[in-house]
């Protein structure tokens, strides 16, 4: 499943092979991929056609393209956007058609340049794409801008869909003041917290995990306890161990394909704590011990994340 430094790869190659052109039409081929587009997949084609594609924008896990109105008195600021979310196995590709792929295409947008399309391949359909209304970030972010100075637009705008989720730790804007003040009223456990989307966004189960290991801080810490430096040490431990991901995934920016398996490498070679259990701390050499929790796994070291004697679950 794509976690967040897949998604911001995907970002990153959008910008580089969509942002500032035209989109032509959009064919829907399984109405499912669209199901969240309430008036249905021939109004999600209407409001592509004929607008520009922005430079792409996410926050956690979701990903939008602005989108500007072309042509004549073009140029304000762009109203909608196109929202995608990968869920399992969504891939958005840009590049030769490959045919193997290509059995699970679910929309094609075809751009007046009449260069490659952006296409999204799903083969299990539980990503969708959406056209929607753009409404000002209660969250105070500006959600990721990157590069491409030339076709930025939506400045502090998100997607009306996801106004509730919380910035995520790798956007410039994110306020670790409030969210610190946010972890101290909330209690509940540390874990719990990284995985709430109202305080944090774009942390799964096994980042969440990473980060904590790297924080020496146990999963079921009650948030009121934290010191400012414990938060920060979480915070930091989250952006530490995406950013290493960032990094592996990252290698193929330069390839025609914009694509998200989330088969980066990075897991198997480089958890520290997540499915480690009874291999040695890779600080300590105690064994990492499993827990239950939430119907999954917490993976930490007895050693350098003791238990609480207060715990929150
Ligand atoms: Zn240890």
């Amino acid at each position: 499943m794509p976690e967040l430094p897949e998604v911001e790869v995907v970002r990153r190659g959008l910008e580089r092979w969509t942002a500032g052109r035209t989109i032509a039409s959009a064919e829907v081929s399984h109405p499912r991929a669209v199901r969240r587009h309430a008036a249905g997949p021939a109004d999600f084609a209407g409001r592509l056609a004929g607008r520009v594609a922005l430079a792409p924008r996410r926050r956690g896990k979701y990903l939008w393209i602005p989108l500007q109105d072309g042509g004549e008195g073009s140029g304000g600021a762009p109203g909608e956007a196109l929202l995608a979310h990968l869920g399992m196995s969504g891939q958005l590709l840009v590049g030769e058609p490959d045919r193997e792929r290509e059995k699970h295409l679910r929309v094609r947008i075809v751009f007046t340049d009449g260069g490659h399309d952006l296409r999204f391949v799903d083969q299990r359909t539980f990503g969708h794409l959406m056209v929607c209304e753009l409404v000002p970030d209660a969250f105070g972010g500006t959600g990721d801008s990157g590069n491409d100075e030339e076709h930025k637009g939506g400045h502090g705008l998100v997607p009306e869909p996801i106004v509730h989720i919380a910035a995520d730790p790798l956007e410039d804007a994110f306020d670790a003041e409030a969210f610190f003040r946010a972890l101290r009223r909330r209690k509940t456990g540390i874990k719990r917290a990284l995985l709430d989307q109202s305080l944090i966004s774009g942390v799964g189960n096994i980042y969440a995990d990473e980060a904590l290991w790297r924080a020496r801080l146990h999963w079921a810490r009650p948030t009121e306890t934290l010191t400012r430096a414990e938060a920060a040490r979480a915070l930091e431990g989250a952006r530490a161990v995406m950013g290493a991901a960032l990094e592996v995934g990252g290698t193929s920016f330069d390839s025609l394909y914009v694509n998200v398996n989330g088969e980066s490498g990075y897991f198997e070679r480089s958890l520290d704590a997540y499915g480690r259990r009874d291999e040695p701390c890779r600080r300590c050499g105690t064994p990492i011990r499993r827990d239950v929790f939430m119907n999954r796994s917490s993976y930490s070291c007895p050693t350098c994340q003791p238990r609480p004697r207060r715990a929150r679950y």
